[in-house]
């Protein structure tokens, strides 16, 4: 028999949400007083409107509603970027530069978060080994990442067909990455954390790693995080509306970059993959994908629902209306920090002392917390 306190116990693990919505500006009781959050995004391109929509518009919205006791640390997460097809240093030191002024042309406030290097904190590295003697093969097996970043093939249903030759020319460091990033999450000793959501199964593993720390040291050391997903947390190709727009899609354009001028960004809305039905616009993800991705993509900027999008496009009666409806919303969105980034871009000095002054926050928490993970594991 349970006895009261488990009850308690039981019934508020069992309430107790992993998953939270990331549409702040609606919701700006989300986040507990003394909550750390943290994110970051790879310097593998320039960024698009998944990146924008899927983060880091959140992580301007929280910004702004930053309270007293609360704490953001946003990074350029540089060392997950080389697990993928590298580009040469050159182009990699432009990128890696290029992914702080994004952050701050989406709006992020310097003065609220801390913009970090992931590289320039070595405790990211030392943690990832700790935290890698818990993590299971079989675990880390389970992530779809690795395994769609590596072409290898799917089935007709989606399972990923596994072949041992192509698995073994898989490299440790693309296998093991989900372990870096919950190290990258818990260093800070994190508790929310915004994201896509294709980052939703690296979160489990994170809170599952969490978990085990704390059983196998018998400490409460660290937080189980919260992944906080935005409505459009999964914002399609538009060439392909079956899977994720992505920054590493040779198709330019599938993605619309927050650097496309309002001209590329209208013809490639122009071109987006949609369907035979051309006089009647409504959502069905399942039977209209790349319709259904349109006006999702606008009730995102819009921050309203997808029913009262619906009801606005409902007065369209062709594609060239509704498309062209659908890249004003999204040029009017983008143009501040499409020259933004342009304007950041010609100041190297200022976006090096942004960093600067974040590291240096950001490398003070994670010394301490690093030192505290020694103390309870005996070293
Ligand atoms: P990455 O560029 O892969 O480092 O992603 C940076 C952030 O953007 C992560 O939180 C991703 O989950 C998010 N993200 C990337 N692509 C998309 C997308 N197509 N839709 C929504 N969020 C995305």
């Amino acid at each position: 028999m349970l006895n009261r306190q488990a009850i308690l116990r039981l019934a508020s693990k069992r309430w107790t949400s992993t998953v939270q919505r990331a549409d702040y500006k609606l919701n700006s009781e989300a986040l507990p007083k003394n909550a750390t959050v943290f994110s970051m995004i790879q310097p593998t391109g320039c960024f698009h409107l998944g990146n924008y929509l899927g983060a880091t518009r959140a992580w301007t919205d929280l910004c702004e509603l930053k309270k007293s006791g609360q704490e953001l640390i946003f990074g350029v997460a540089d060392l997950h970027a080389i697990t993928v097809p590298k580009p040469d240093a050159k182009m990699f030191r432009k990128f890696r530069h290029e992914a702080v002024a994004s952050i701050l042309a989406v709006g992020v406030d310097p003065e609220k978060a801390s913009i970090i290097y992931q590289s320039a904190i070595p405790q990211h590295s030392e943690l990832h080994w700790l935290l890698s003697t818990l993590a299971s093969m079989g675990f880390l097996n389970r992530m779809t990442q690795w395994k769609s970043k590596s072409n290898i093939k799917q089935s007709e249903n989606k399972e990923y067909q596994i072949d041992d030759t192509e698995v073994g020319k898989v490299k440790l460091g693309l296998f093991s990455y989900p372990v870096l990033q919950a190290a990258d999450i818990l260093l800070y000793k994190s508790t929310h954390v915004p994201v896509g959501d294709d980052q939703s199964q690296h979160l489990e593993l994170t809170r599952h790693l969490a978990d085990k720390f704390n059983s196998t040291y018998k400490t409460d050391f660290f937080p189980k995080p919260i992944t906080m997903l935005a409505q459009t947390k999964k914002v399609l190709s538009l060439s392909s509306p079956e899977k994720k727009m992505s920054k590493s899609d040779p198709n330019h354009d599938s993605v619309i970059f927050l650097n496309d001028e309002p001209k590329t960004i209208q013809k490639k809305i122009r071109r987006a993959l949609t369907d035979s039905i051309s006089d009647r616009f409504y959502y069905d993800p399942v039977e209209r994908p790349g319709v259904s991705n349109l006006i999702n993509i606008v009730s995102g900027i819009q921050r309203r629902s997808i029913g009262d999008v619906v009801e606005d496009v409902s007065r369209f009666n062709n594609y060239k209306d509704f498309k062209d409806f659908v890249s004003e919303v999204v040029i009017e969105e983008l143009r501040e920090p499409r020259t933004e980034f342009e304007k950041y871009g010609n100041e190297p000095d200022y976006l090096h002392s942004v960093v600067e002054s974040g590291m240096r926050k950001a490398q003070e928490k994670a010394a301490k917390n690093l030192s505290n993970i020694h103390r309870i594991m005996g070293f």
